[in-house]
């Protein structure tokens, strides 16, 4: 499975102890799990693609 990346920075995301967001270790962005879903969703679609 990809890395799930920032959307502003590119950087790599941490999951939140919690497990209810994941934050950036660059830029400090939270990503909530919706969010996350979405990412994972276009991460398959790319890998489909190519
Ligand atoms: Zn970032």
């Amino acid at each position: 499975m990809g890395t799930i990346k920032c959307d502003i920075c590119g950087g790599t995301l941490s999951m939140d102890v919690s497990g209810t967001f994941a934050v950036c270790d660059v830029c400090g962005l939270k990503h909530d799990t919706e969010r996350l879903k979405v990412k994972v969703e276009e991460l398959k679609k790319e890998k489909s693609q190519n």
